[in-house]
């Protein structure tokens, strides 16, 4: 799983992107919003943005909690490892999922308990 002091790095990179992310986001929904205010009678389109907002934060916020998460795992020696079944992690999903918390398995087997986010 490389080094420790790698996976961190990456961690950090990746952490750092999200947050980036979220700025160019505002930056982008407030350009947006600028745009609108002409058009303001067009309140179902500003309402599916609010939710896209939200919906973007919820998701980078988890994103977030997951790399922290894995920082934390990385630190007691349990990082690449699935906290579900304790079971290694498949390196090639580290590789694409480094926060990953769940082996395959266990991530598809939650992804089907969890309903989709409705609202
Ligand atoms: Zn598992």
């Amino acid at each position: 799983m490389g080094n420790r002091d790698e996976v961190r790095a990456r961690l950090r990179a990746l952490r750092k992107d999200l947050l980036h992310r979220r700025v160019d986001q505002l930056a982008r929904i407030e350009e947006e919003l600028e745009t609108r205010e002409v058009a303001w009678e067009d309140q179902a389109a500003e309402s599916t943005d609010a939710r896209l907002g939200d919906s973007i934060a919820v998701a980078e916020l988890r994103g977030i909690r997951e790399i922290n998460a894995a920082l934390t795992r990385l630190d007691a020696g349990r990082y690449g490892r699935c906290v579900e079944c304790e079971r290694e992690i498949d390196p090639a999903r580290l590789a694409a999922v480094p926060a990953a918390a769940l082996c395959a398995d266990c991530a598809f087997a939650s992804d089907a308990r969890l309903p989709a986010h409705s609202d």
